[in-house]
């Protein structure tokens, strides 16, 4: 029995649908295992944007602070999208409150649920018993380098963006990742472009330096080009996949396409004291208040929380069986429908789960 404070971010468009479903979850693991979570609602996004003018409020900064965790919906959306770039609730609240909290790591389990195996654009035998995770150096590489534009006296423009690491941004990474692999089935791939990039060579050689802490993972190296053939070729070959930031975007999107539909992915930033969670997809305008979003990515997202913030294994447990059983028992939300199954809205998956969380 323990208590805790959970910062709840819903943000924009479907976020406060999503997120509310997960607080169901929450909520019946409070019920079933004793626990007490503190839940504060803070503004980010456009919609902090809009009460408060910026999209990470001070507010919202300083009750992040005070959390132990934080659970976090989507933002932005077209109202916002002509915003200068530091207000975008994109940049100007998740990149920045990444920043802020030292969240150099993003991971995403990637899995196939047996009942959804269909719902992916891979054949069934591809994809069958698939379990990957992606770690991502969250706070380095391209995305925070040196970047600019600047006139050419011969006309047009020169524009560049800065691809740098420091060794211990690599080593911080690296030692999650194996320690990560050591907790699963003990293998490890590092993806670079050591062919071509030096930032890569240096990622290598770091990696390949810190190998003999962990004798037990099998540790191989892939280009990125390479492991996003692989990913779609032959994904059962992976267990953990650690890789720099740029490359991390692209694959974990990739990655997680395997398992079929956006709604069911989650994430979680970690690497500070405080631990940040979402699911991989965005705010989705073109459904927001509709009652039609899949809240089992936000929900999952609790899961995560629970077991990396609170080391609540079984808590954790319980609502991703929750989920599994639903599914089993044939209900979906709009974007998992398929024949012969039962349909529900956000709403109704929400408390499906949380049922199931008391009952499992
Ligand atoms: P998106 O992920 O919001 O939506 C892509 C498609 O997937 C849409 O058709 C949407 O309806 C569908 N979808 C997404 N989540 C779903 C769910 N839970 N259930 C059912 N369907 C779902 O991506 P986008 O359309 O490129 O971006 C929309 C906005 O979200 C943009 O403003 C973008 O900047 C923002 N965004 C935010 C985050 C974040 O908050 N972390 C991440 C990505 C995009």
């Amino acid at each position: 029995m323990g208590s805790y404070r959970i910062a709840v971010l819903p943000g924009d468009g479907i976020g406060p649908e999503i997120i509310g479903q997960a607080l169901k979850a929450l909520k019946s693991v409070e019920k079933k295992f004793g626990h007490q979570f503190k839940y504060t609602e803070g503004l980010i996004g456009g919609s902090g944007y809009d009460a408060k003018g910026h999209p990470l409020p001070q507010e919202t900064l300083e009750l992040c602070h005070a959390s132990d965790a934080i659970l976090f919906g989507a933002v932005g959306g077209p109202k916002w999208d002509s915003l200068p770039v530091h207000l975008r609730p994109e940049a100007g609240a998740l990149l920045p409150l990444r920043k802020e909290l030292g969240l150099y790591a993003n991971i995403r389990p990637v899995q196939v649920f047996p009942a959804l195996i269909n719902a992916s654009t891979l054949k069934p035998e591809v994809i069958e018993g698939l379990d990957i995770m992606v770690i991502r150096e969250l706070t380095g590489g391209l995305y925070f380098g040196e970047k600019g534009r600047e006139t050419l006296q011969e006309g047009g423009i020169r524009v560049y963006d800065t691809m740098e690491y420091k060794t211990y941004e690599i080593e911080r990474i690296a030692r999650l990742a194996f320690q990560m692999a050591q907790k699963r089935r003990k293998k490890l791939t590092s993806v670079d472009k050591a062919n071509v990039l030096e930032t890569s060579r240096h990622w290598r050689e770091v990696v390949n330096a810190m190998a003999p802490e962990f004798p037990d993972v099998e540790l191989d190296h892939m280009y990125i080009d390479n492991c996003s053939m692989q990913l779609v070729r032959y994904p059962r070959h992976f267990d953990v996949i650690v890789t720099e930031n740029t490359f991390g975007d692209i694959i974990s999107d990739q990655a997680s396409q395997l398992s079929g539909s956006l709604g069911m992915l989650a994430s979680a930033s970690i690497g500070g004291k405080i631990g940040l969670y979402e699911p991989i997809h965005g705010s989705a305008p073109d459904i927001a208040g509709m009652n039609k979003a899949n809240p089992i990515a936000t929900i999952l997202s609790a899961a995560m929380l629970l077991k990396y913030s609170f080391n609540l294994d079984a808590e954790c447990e319980a609502i991703e069986k929750a989920v599994t059983g639903v599914l089993d028992m044939g209900f979906r939300t709009p974007d998992l429908m398929e024949d012969g199954k039962k349909l529900v809205n956000t709403d109704e998956m929400g408390d499906m789960v949380a049922e199931q969380i008391l009952k499992g």
